[in-house]
C-alpha cells in the first residue's frame, strides 16, 4: 500500500513547454491581470534616470506623511502598466518596492494587511 500511496503523491515532470504562455500572447492579455507589464528594451537606462532624479533616494511616502528616504535601489511603476514615462516612475527602497507589490499582485487578504499594518519600528527610517 506504501508503494502505491507514494507513486500517486509524485508529480510528474511537467513540460515547460506546455505551461508557458506562447511568445506575444501576453501582450495584450495584460491589463486586468496580475501578469507584470513588460518592460522596455531600454529599461536600464529609463531606470538609471529615474534613481538619479530621486537622488537614489526612496520616494515613498507613509500614512503619516513622512518620505521614507532610505537609499533606493528599485524603479516603480506609480500606476502599474505600460507607462514608462517619468512621472508615472519613482525611486523606491527594496522594502518599500516590496510592500508595494505585495498590494498589488497580492489577495484580498494581502490588501487587508498591508492596509491596516503599521510601519514596522525595525524599519530604520523609524528609528530617528
Ligand atoms: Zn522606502
Amino acid at each position: 500500500m506504501a508503494s502505491h500511496h507514494w507513486r500517486q503523491c509524485r508529480t510528474r515532470p511537467a513540460r515547460v513547454r506546455d505551461l508557458l504562455p506562447a511568445e506575444g500572447v501576453a501582450v495584450t492579455a495584460w491589463q486586468g491581470s496580475t501578469r507584470r507589464s513588460r518592460l522596455p528594451k531600454d529599461w536600464p537606462r529609463i531606470r538609471a534616470r529615474v534613481l538619479r532624479r530621486d537622488k537614489g533616494v526612496c520616494q515613498a511616502v507613509f500614512s503619516d506623511g513622512r518620505q521614507c528616504a532610505q537609499p533606493a535601489n528599485q524603479v516603480d511603476h506609480i500606476v502599474p502598466g505600460d507607462d514608462h514615462s517619468m512621472t508615472n516612475l519613482r525611486a523606491l527602497c527594496t522594502w518599500c518596492h516590496a510592500r508595494k507589490s505585495a498590494q498589488e499582485g497580492g489577495t484580498a487578504a494581502a490588501l487587508t494587511r498591508v492596509r491596516t499594518e503599521r510601519p514596522k519600528p525595525t524599519h530604520p527610517a523609524l528609528d530617528d
